[in-house]
């Protein structure tokens, strides 16, 4: 059996820019360097400057910025932490609600053919932000292993997504509006430690 790999080489100035501390120097992982908090928390107005497409009070919707495939999001809780278990039940919960939700509008309005799904815990494991858990999802489509190196250029990519934060920002639009838990409510005042 073949495995076919996406070969994303943009992301190596992801990879090299996350690189980590040199040892013995101080940890940069408090909540306020944190983009999967700080973003959120700018409220609306940046949204598209952020490229999130979603957001209540328990977690949101944002697009990769170094994708490995197009239309690569991540669906992110607000609260700041590596540590699953340290999310309480309602904001796993609302979290991976938000997961199947983004997987279905992704699939069906980017007409995927399939999605990879998976979260990286731990810089070991290949986390870009290793300090707040995050999942992915790619989306597939037949054949896309030839396709991205094609357009594996930095500013055409920057353009595609665009396109594809334009194209799926109305689907996400209705979630806020329809009558479910999930609210735009701003987001509560958070602390330090992100709580
Ligand atoms: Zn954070």
């Amino acid at each position: 059996m073949s495995i076919d790999r996406l070969w994303a080489p943009w992301r190596m100035a992801y990879i090299l820019s996350n690189s980590g501390s040199a040892p013995g120097a101080s940890p940069s992982d408090g909540a306020q360097e944190c983009i999967f908090c700080r973003f959120p928390a700018e409220g609306p107005a940046a949204y598209e400057t952020h490229q999130i497409l979603h957001c209540t009070q328990q977690a949101f919707v944002i697009m990769n910025r170094f994708p490995y495939n197009s239309g690569h999001i991540m669906v992110v809780p607000r609260r700041h932490t590596a540590d699953l278990m340290q999310l309480p039940d309602d904001e796993y919960r609302a979290t991976c609600e938000l997961l199947r939700v983004s997987v279905d509008i992704v699939t069906r309005e980017l007409r995927a053919h399939g999605c990879n799904l998976g979260m990286n815990l731990g810089r070991v494991a290949g986390a870009g932000i290793d300090q707040h858990a995050h999942f992915h999802v790619v989306p597939r489509w037949n054949g896309d292993t030839n396709f991205m190196p094609v357009v594996g250029d930095v500013k055409v990519i920057s353009e595609h997504m665009q396109a594809t934060f334009d194209k799926l920002r109305p689907a996400f639009a209705q979630l806020s509006s329809a009558s479910s838990p999930m609210t735009q409510t701003p987001p509560a005042p958070r602390g330090p430690h992100g709580f």
